[in-house]
């Protein structure tokens, strides 16, 4: 397989097959993510990716899903990944789903019918970063996008019937911020319908906008007690039947894990357990994270 830069997929597709048809991100300008700061983006050419295609079918018997890395790859024109969906249907027919990372602008820059045609060729599940439904948070972390066009363009996907996954992020609205952000979040959620909800913490890394930003005390972050009850709200809060809500991840102080709503009493307890456990004053601070953001 030809990997270039680093890769990165959603803890959930660790055992899907991973087939890189971009480098970095086209967007890269979030201002928590350290993830492809030093790489340029770039599209892989369809012959290589085509090799690649062709090994996964060697080596696996049968394939079920294949993600597509990197960064934000929905952002290759639809004519080039319906290019891509072809190959993988030709040489892996039996695969029924095509996901990726994809942003609310990657799905707004495709017309209705393209939408439609690539859920036709297996592209029917996309990991969108959404990281929380309130617009100043969303216009400060500088994600390139706005609630309302979020909304528009989930619901856009949900009409094309291609299912989203919610990728949201703990103390991203800063320290005093969380309930409200959890709230806001949930309801953004309830609206949009996501078909997986997925929840990490922010981690502020070296190198990044949001680093400078609490050096001259622009941004303050949370503390992992305020990380835990804006965990709580958000369960509390979401309205969803059915849908798994993914908590797990080294970022995350307390892993939660369920179906909504059967289990959220379950993760709610889960949650005032680690509490306990860990202790409200080793909890009053920010610990320091080395996952992925
Ligand atoms: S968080 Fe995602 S969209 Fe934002 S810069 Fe990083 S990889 Fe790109």
């Amino acid at each position: 397989m030809h990997y270039e830069g680093p890769i990165y997929r959603p803890p959930v597709e660790a055992d899907t097959p991973l087939l890189q048809v971009t480098v970095g991100c086209a967007h890269n300008k979030c201002t928590y993510c350290s993830m492809y700061k030093d790489v340029c983006f770039r599209m892989e050419k369809l012959d290589q990716i085509e090799e690649d295609i062709k090994e996964i079918r060697s080596t696996y018997r049968r394939v079920e899903r294949v993600f597509l890395v990197n960064g934000d790859a929905f952002v290759l024109k639809a004519d080039y990944l319906k290019d891509i969906a072809l190959k993988i249907k030709e040489y892996i027919p039996e695969c029924n789903t095509i996901t990726m990372y994809a942003s609310i602008q990657n799905v707004k820059a495709k017309t209705d019918e393209e939408l439609r045609e690539l859920r036709s060729l297996g592209i029917n599940e996309l990991y969108v970063g959404i990281e929380s439904g309130v617009e100043e948070v969303i216009s400060n972390i500088n994600k390139g996008h706005t609630v309302q066009e979020a909304r528009e363009q989930l619901e856009r996907l949900n009409k094309a019937n291609i299912a989203h996954r919610a990728l949201l992020m703990l103390g991203v609205a800063g320290k005093g911020h969380g309930e409200e952000n959890a709230k806001a979040t949930a309801k953004f959620l309830n609206e949009t319908k996501p078909d997986l909800v997925w929840v990490g913490t922010l981690g502020v890394f070296e190198g990044t906008k949001m680093y400078e930003e609490i050096q001259e005390g622009t941004f303050v972050e949370a503390t992992e007690i305020e990380n835990l009850m804006e965990l709580k709200t958000l369960i509390n809060n979401i309205e969803l039947q059915n849908v798994p809500f993914y908590g797990v991840h080294t970022t995350n102080v307390v892993p939660v894990l369920g179906m909504l709503p059967r289990d959220k009493e379950k993760m709610l307890q889960t949650i005032d357990t680690g509490i306990k456990n860990l202790g409200e004053e080793a909890l009053s601070k920010t610990f320091k994270r080395g996952g992925r953001m």
